[in-house]
């Protein structure tokens, strides 16, 4: 699809860009809506809503192995899409992209086809402190299954990875370094770059959950030099249940894959199957055809709008919206680093992060409270949760105002 097919101009222009989100004419207590919880998932524009629309109303069957029209037609969609995904992703090479549910199953597949048959008893996985639980628990499972060790980086008290402590985690035991690119709690944004080259001079690949970067920046795997990276549509202005793990092409060819069926399959006997190759391999049953339409669809959306100038939009706006919070009297922002994209995690004194929620909701802002899955990170914090608002690309300033006043309400009712 090109930027005049889909009807966008160069020029950022927020306005034209929330007409695109149907959802965002929505009314809650009697008020505009203002979303503020795009980390947790993003709404989605009509390009996207449409192409899975189109998708069902017009090419629908099941892909790989028919030989009818229809089938032909949802296979070339469903390996179109795969083609998009990789050229997003920065990918070399087409087969290097595995449709999977999200970065959790992402990240399970790594763990459990790469690191399980690998890792013996003394390994170590290295992750950091910020980590989301779904880039907890899975190699929590696997040191568990293999006998490995999991070692944790620290942040310093702005919320960074303190490199130096990293390096020092760094040792000839560890096979495996697992990291967010962007943080979903505090934004921070991990210097993915220079964690690569310090692993990989110690010969331990990386892994790296994308969750957060992928609406947020341009992404290129070849760039970050890393070994997996891993995203989800849904946070990404795409659909749920849908996402890629992106994996170097060696890597993958090497890997068992760790659920079987239909489609993985060169041949299958009663006594033994021959594997596919990567990536069909991994993608066992009937794979989210509409999904991953949808989420090119929302990667051709992400481009026709510019990458650069979503970047500079929510820059703007989180600069904004990072000084207006921190004026509300009471409000204690975590996570501090100068380096972040689109998240404003606070604190309001006295004020439980829940009670902050709802009076909020009852205003029409939403933002997410909670520990936001990463509890270690609020444990080592010593905190139980915080409020956070999450910005995208159709967020304004007047909803910072929005939210700023909802703040001052809450603080009214608590007075
Ligand atoms: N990693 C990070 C940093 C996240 O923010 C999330 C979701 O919030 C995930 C991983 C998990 O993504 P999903 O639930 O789409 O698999």
């Amino acid at each position: 699809m090109t930027t005049a097919t889909m009807g966008i101009q160069n020029a950022f222009d927020v306005e034209a860009r929330r007409r695109d989100f149907p959802i965002l004419a929505t009314k809650v207590a009697g008020r505009p809506l203002v979303y503020l919880d795009n980390a947790a998932s993003s709404q989605k524009p009509n390009q996207v809503l449409d192409a899975i629309t189109s998708y069902y109303r017009e090419k629908h069957s099941n892909v790989h192995r028919g030989v009818h029209y229809l089938a032909q037609q949802a296979t070339e969609a469903y390996e179109a899409a795969r083609d998009t995904v990789a050229a997003h992703l920065g990918a070399r090479d087409r087969h290097e992209v595995v449709f999977v549910r999200g970065t959790t199953e992402a990240i399970n597949l790594v763990a459990q086809s790469y690191a399980r048959p690998q890792l013996q008893s003394g390994d170590e996985i290295l992750i950091t402190q910020l980590e989301h639980h779904s880039n907890i628990v899975p190699w929590q499972m696997v040191c568990e299954q293999t006998g490995a060790k999991l070692v944790v980086a620290p942040l310093d008290e702005d919320g960074q990875l303190r490199l130096d402590a990293f390096a020092e985690c760094l040792g000839a035991r560890t096979r495996i370094v697992s990291l967010a690119h962007v943080s979903n709690a505090l934004g921070t944004i991990l210097p993915v770059a220079e964690v690569v080259r310090l692993a990989h001079a110690q010969g331990a690949v990386v892994m790296v959950d994308g969750a957060q970067a992928a609406p947020h920046m341009q992404l290129d795997v070849a760039a970050l030099d890393c070994d997996f990276y891993a995203v989800s549509a849904h946070k990404a202005y795409g659909p749920t249940g849908i996402g890629a793990l992106w994996g170097r092409r060696e890597l993958l060819d090497a890997m068992p894959p760790y659920q079987g069926g239909g489609e993985m399959i060169r041949r299958v006997t009663f006594a033994a199957t021959e594997f596919a190759e990567a990536p069909a391999r991994f993608e066992a049953g009937t794979p989210n055809i509409a999904g991953a339409v949808g989420m090119a669809a929302a990667f051709d959306y992400l481009n026709a709008v510019g990458l650069e100038a979503i970047r500079q939009h929510e820059a703007e706006l989180l600069a904004y919206a990072t000084e207006r919070i921190a004026q509300v009297p009471g409000i204690i922002p975590i996570g501090t680093a100068p380096d972040k994209a689109s998240v404003v995690s606070f604190l309001v004194e006295g004020i439980h992060a829940h009670d902050v929620g709802t009076i909020l909701d009852g205003q029409g802002v939403a933002v997410r409270v909670g520990h936001h899955c990463a509890q270690p990170l609020m444990d080592s914090l010593g905190i139980a949760a915080t409020a956070r608002a999450s910005l995208g690309l159709y967020n304004t300033r007047q909803e910072i105002d929005a939210l700023v006043e909802g703040l001052d309400r809450v603080r009214e009712l608590f007075a």
